[in-house]
């Protein structure tokens, strides 16, 4: 009887290692001989052979970086996305790593990578299984963007609330799944799709607002209420942001036009639109669905301000350490002022890779400085 531990700790021995001894055996024995001596599933091996192919050329620097098996399968299948010069790039990014991490940094390397390269996002496309199962049912598969799946959710919540609170037994999953059926086989009304927009103003620093007026240097005044008023009743928020003194991205001003679902408060609104996405590296609940977190917790003092608040959802937001423990980490603001993730103090401070940390009013400020000043 082979020791359990001992098989799970080999496992933990840089992955490349596995996959060459895999490549060495089976090209003495054959896929299905080498299956039918160690129990490893036949698509597994290829898995390992197929990293083998992929990663071999990089084996030192694999083996440098200690690159446990499992991620290294999941580089070696992101790798044939990337040219195979780039290979390197992609496995220092999951550098310790976590696998649930690994997967995320992987994504924005190889967009990194491919940037300019003109790559488009596929067409959209549904998948529909050729075959019913055994319950006459046919699997049907398709992609959202995160927000259209907002959307999705924003507009089948009330439906959903309602289901549930009808049956308790109905899982998210369920009732949303009643929900679709519902939209996909009844007709369609030609309902038009509509807006709730943030007007984000990145501003000079010689501009201000006084008494009510946006105040340019050169003297023309604009009353922002006004004007939105006019032309943008019921439909959002007007945020204006600038840089401060240390170059810091910061919210200056927010101006309601519609009470809209962030309506808890306009601080948590601005914290909401700061990040879009769970501040915790590798999570992707967006922030709409997250809870408001006070990052000096508002036990010990700290403030109901958009500064002092992240976008953390249910799960992350009580795993985030008080400023007693040192467990899991904690949320803190890092560079540029995006809330982060730290270990314990002095550690790095860690990001998420989603894409939409960096699309809300504090990457738009910074890239609308960085346009200005190019
Ligand atoms: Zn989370």
């Amino acid at each position: 009887m082979t020791d359990a531990f001992l098989a799970f700790a080999a496992a933990h021995t840089p992955g490349i290692a596995i996959v060459d001894a895999c490549a060495r055996h089976a090209s003495k024995l054959g896929i299905d001989k080498l299956s039918a001596d160690t129990g490893i599933p036949p698509l597994e091996i290829r898995a390992h052979l197929e990293a083998h192919k992929q990663l071999s050329p990089h084996r030192e620097l694999a083996a440098t970086l200690g690159i446990p098996l499992d991620t290294l399968l999941l580089v070696s299948t992101w790798s044939k996305r990337v040219l195979p010069d780039d290979i390197p790039v992609l496995l220092r990014a999951v550098e310790n790593t976590t696998y649930t991490e690994a997967e995320d940094h992987l994504r924005a390397a190889t967009r990194e990578l491919n940037r300019g390269k003109n790559r488009t996002r596929p067409r959209g496309s549904v998948a529909v299984a050729k075959r019913p199962d055994y319950w006459g049912r046919r699997r049907v598969s398709f992609y959202l963007t995160d927000a259209e799946h907002a959307d999705m959710k924003a507009n089948a919540g009330a439906y959903i609330a309602a289901a549930r609170e009808k049956d308790p037994t109905l899982s998210y999953g369920q009732a949303l799944h009643m929900w679709l059926l519902r939209q996909l086989t009844t007709p369609v009304s030609e309902a038009r799709k509509t807006y709730k927009p943030v007007l984000l103003m990145p501003v000079d620093s010689s501009l201000t607002w006084e008494r009510g007026y946006l105040v340019t240097a050169d003297g023309v005044r604009v009353d922002p209420v006004e004007l939105l008023k006019a032309q943008l009743d019921d439909t959002g928020w007007a945020l204006q942001t600038a840089l401060d003194a240390t170059g810091t991205a910061q919210a200056i001003t927010v101006a309601r036009i519609q009470n809209t679902r962030f309506s808890t408060g306009e601080h948590r609104m601005i914290a909401a639109l700061d990040t879009l996405v769970c501040s915790w590296p590798g999570c992707h609940h967006i922030a709409m669905d997250c809870q408001a977190h006070h990052i000096h917790p508002a036990a010990q003092g700290g403030e109901t301000s958009w500064e002092n608040l992240a976008p953390l959802c249910k799960k992350h937001n009580g795993m985030n350490d008080d400023l007693r423990t040192v467990r899991n980490g904690r949320i803190i603001r890092g560079n540029g002022g995006y809330p982060g993730h730290q270990r314990r103090p002095g550690d790095p401070v860690r990001y998420s890779a989603n894409d939409l940390l960096t699309a809300g009013w504090r990457g738009l400020t910074y890239d609308a400085y960085a346009r200005a000043s190019t």
